[in-house]
């Protein structure tokens, strides 16, 4: 089925500098396919470095005037962008779908979480307090500045086309910051929608910039070789970010890195198991499993495995599997095959050595990069998966005797993002939630992602806050001013 949008000037196929709307220098562009189908959508620029360096230099111009406008100012045009996305939220989730895959309801909350960052930050951004400080000497007085840290690069992955934009614009815009953004290559017309959005809000050109372009590498090198970039936030593989920082270091440049997962989620034998499995469905099957936060081992207490295993496989076997643009479905494609290979190649290594597959394991009958939601059994730590980020529909169980040895086995990873656990027992919440080595817990929840809460990892899953108050110190610098002779 094509794409059919009420307000069709949101399916921008140019890209953003400097408040016009560009083709590549070169005249080359890039194809954006529906992975659901493989239909062609539409195209965008296949910009490189010059693009870059040119929004970089529009960024850079319009900064000045930006950071000087008052956090109200800025605000009522962050809440008119909300108010934007709202307005519009069918058409840019039918435009999600479409280049994305997920299911249209995912969407459409996509849609909402992404807007509520713009909404969250510029009101935010309006409590930016310095403090004045008790002085160390008679005729001295201190304060501190709060001030945005200049311009930002964004890079963000395909799994939110949307919401990993809105995150980093939120904060960046309110607090003074303007920014170049470069979307996945995958995933563009989200962002482009966004930046049609920004101008009709009124968002000054230069603030905001899209560049669009399938060489990343280069568009990489010059966002983070840029002097007049001041920051990178970039979500995405870790790989990716290792490599970003290490070049962010030669200038210095502030970085904030929202990388891979490898979240437990772990099932005691006092939890409620119908709410555990419901928290399971949610935090695994979720984007068909394509988030970062995603439960990518689930581990079971002996008492308990059998009843929740059945369980969860009577869930996941109901999950409507299906074209999110043609009737309502729970789980759509997976991004492109790279990642449907990864995920057989998951399901083979663990059945390889011993896993039992209880349901799913296979290529979905719709063909593309559809895969059946799998639940497999017997699952330990000698395989693939519970080491590696799987990005998919399948949720491995591992089996356990007591607390000591689950904490241990869910802390037995580099990553440190998302924990879950299902316990009835509040000291044990306490001991939990403090022994898991990651920068987000949800206790008794599968769905820990708001705005007004601080996101982010530890270990190798990245560094930086985004949402939440916290958030904002990421694109402000603080300045201690001292002043004597009074
Ligand atoms: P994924 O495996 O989820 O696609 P990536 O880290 O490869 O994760 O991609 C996340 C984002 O980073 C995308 O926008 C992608 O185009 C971009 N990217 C990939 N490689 C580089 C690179 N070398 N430099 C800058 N950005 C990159």
């Amino acid at each position: 089925m094509s794409l059919v949008l009420s307000d069709p000037d949101l399916l921008r196929q140019r890209a953003l500098i400097d408040g016009e709307w560009f083709d590549a220098d070169n005249g080359n562009a890039c194809d954006v396919t529906n992975p659901a189908s493989g239909e062609l959508l539409g195209t965008v620029p296949d910009m490189g470095a010059d693009e870059t360096r040119r929004a970089i230099d529009a960024a850079h111009a319009a900064f000045p005037a930006w950071a000087k406008k008052t956090a109200k100012e800025r605000a009522q045009i962050l809440r008119r962008m909300f108010d934007l996305m709202l307005q519009h939220q069918d058409d840019l989730a039918a435009l999600m779908t479409a280049e994305q895959g997920k299911p249209l309801a995912e969407a459409k909350g996509e849609v909402a979480y992404s807007a509520s960052f713009l909404e969250w930050f510029g009101e935010e951004a309006k409590r930016m307090y310095g403090d004045t400080i008790p002085g160390h000497a008679g005729d001295k007085r201190i304060l501190t500045l709060r001030q945005p840290v200049g311009v930002v690069a964004a890079i963000t992955p395909w799994n939110f086309p949307s919401a990993m934009l809105g995150r980093k614009i939120g904060p960046a815009l309110a607090a003074g910051c303007t920014v170049v953004c470069k979307p996945a290559t995958q995933t563009p017309f989200s962002a482009l929608a966004l930046g049609v959005i920004a101008q009709r809000a009124g968002l000054p050109p230069g603030v905001l910039n899209i560049v669009t372009g399938h060489d990343a590498a280069a568009i990489g090198e010059e966002m983070t070789g840029n002097p007049k970039v001041r920051k990178l936030s970039f979500t995405g593989s870790t790989a990716v970010g290792k490599r970003l920082m290490a070049q962010c270091a030669e200038g210095m440049k502030r970085v904030s890195l929202e990388l891979g997962g490898n979240a437990p989620f772990i099932v005691f034998d006092d939890a409620d198991l119908d709410a555990a499995v419901a928290g399971a469905i949610a935090s695994k099957y979720r984007n068909t499993g394509q988030t970062c936060v995603c439960a990518n081992r689930l581990f079971v207490q002996e008492g308990v495995y059998e009843a929740f295993a059945e369980k969860l496989v009577a869930a996941v076997a109901a999950l409507r599997v299906g074209d999110g643009l043609q009737g309502a479905t729970d789980q759509g494609p997976l991004i492109d095959a790279k990642a449907l290979a990864k995920v057989e190649e998951h399901v083979a290594d663990a059945t390889a050595k011993g896993a039992r597959v209880a349901t799913g394991g296979k290529r979905h009958a719709l063909g593309s990069t559809f895969f059946e939601p799998t639940v497999l059994l017997d699952v330990d730590a000698g395989m693939l998966i519970a080491r590696e980020e799987t990005f998919g529909p399948v949720a491995p169980l591992f089996r356990f005797q007591t607390e000591d040895e689950v904490i241990a086995m869910a802390n037995a990873t580099e990553f440190g993002l998302a924990g879950y656990f299902y316990t009835r027992d509040l000291a044990r919440s306490w001991r939990v939630s403090e022994a898991l080595e990651c920068g987000i817990v949800g206790i008794n929840t599968g769905l820990i992602s708001t705005e007004v809460a601080p996101f982010g990892g530890v270990k190798q899953s990245g560094t930086g806050r985004e949402g939440s108050k916290y958030g904002l110190n990421d694109y402000t610098e603080l300045k201690y001013v001292c002043v004597g002779g009074v």
